[in-house]
């Protein structure tokens, strides 16, 4: 069994981009991160979203509205970010307190600056293969984690365990390319699925996105496979000084054994979200939205 380690392959993209931010003629690129309300989970992932743009030589702008802002309030403040030039990447962090819109906030960031990939344009330019867009973070550094471990997808089938928006629909499509290191055979399950063992236990390649701890067992996987764990769950834990620990949708000690290559939680796929977007903002300001 082969470690897919994330941190590893992110700090190379992150060396990539330093070495190509600092050879940008111009002002750098920026990235605006609002985040409404203080979800614990937010909070830190937006502060390492921030502490990387700046290791990069990003400039990176924090605003916090309120938690109890309005629809129109936060619109508001995404209109004044896409009008403004000196921005190249808006991310509305998620999740977004009940009473908003999340997907109406996702739609009104401009497409230029979607750098979160979230928007309709952009989703829908990865279902028509056109590169000019920018790929959500954690499909795009799922795929970049794939081809930098040497694994081709080519022929190979492909089963994605969850089918949100911003993991499950966007892996497989991307997955089912037909282009280099993609053009896999691609099933997609959910919680409606039946005999869904049955069909894990298929899979060359397996991305568990579904947000339940350790719910991929050894029995469900083939062995040989490819294991991407995407998920991050936080299980209560008394041994441990934060009262919690993190785990991922895969039950790692069974299933390890079992794999060609598997990623941990955390240390895979984590770092690479952030690897992307930063990636995202670098190709946004060089195409020159901002
Ligand atoms: P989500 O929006 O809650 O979607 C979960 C998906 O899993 C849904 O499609 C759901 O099916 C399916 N599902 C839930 N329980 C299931 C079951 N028992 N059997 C089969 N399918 C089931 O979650 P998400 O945003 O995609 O995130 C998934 C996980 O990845 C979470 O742990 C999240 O924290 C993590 N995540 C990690 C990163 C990262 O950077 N590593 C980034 C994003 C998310 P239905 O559609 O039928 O409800």
């Amino acid at each position: 069994m082969e470690l897919i380690d994330g941190n590893r392959i992110a700090a190379a993209i992150i060396a990539e981009l330093t070495a190509e931010v600092a050879a940008l003629p111009g002002r750098k690129p920026c990235l605006a991160l609002v985040r409404v309300g203080e979800d614990p989970a937010s909070v830190s992932y937006v502060r390492k979203k921030e502490t990387t743009a700046a290791a990069i030589g990003v400039t990176g702008r924090v605003i916090l509205p309120p938690v109890n802002i309005t629809q129109a309030g936060l619109e508001a403040i995404v209109d004044e970010l896409n009008a403004d030039p000196a921005v190249d990447g808006i991310l509305v962090q998620s999740p977004l307190p009940k009473h908003l819109d999340e997907l109406a906030i996702f739609r009104r960031i401009a497409p230029p600056k979607d750098v979160d990939g979230l928007g309709t344009v952009n989703l829908g330019k990865v279902a028509q293969e056109d590169a000019t867009g920018f790929v959500s973070c954690t499909p795009a550094g799922i795929m970049e984690l794939l081809a930098r471990s040497g694994v081709d997808l080519n022929g190979r089938h492909v089963v994605v365990l969850g089918r949100s928006l911003l993991v499950g629909k966007p892996v497989a499509l991307l997955a089912l390319q037909k282009k280099a290191g993609a053009n896999g055979t691609v099933t997609i399950c959910h919680s409606g699925t039946r005999d869904l063992a049955t069909l894990t236990r298929l899979a060359d390649v397996l991305i568990a996105a579904i947000g339940r701890p350790e719910f991929v067992t050894a029995d469900m996987v083939k062995p040989g496979a490819v294991v991407i764990d995407v998920g991050i769950n936080r299980v209560a834990d008394a041994t441990n000084k934060k009262g919690y620990r993190l785990t991922g949708d895969v039950h790692f000690p069974s299933v390890a054994p079992l794999c060609a290559k598997i990623t941990p939680v955390p240390g895979g796929v984590g770092p690479m979200t952030v690897a992307m977007l930063m990636k995202n903002t670098v190709k946004a300001r060089r195409l020159g939205a901002g």
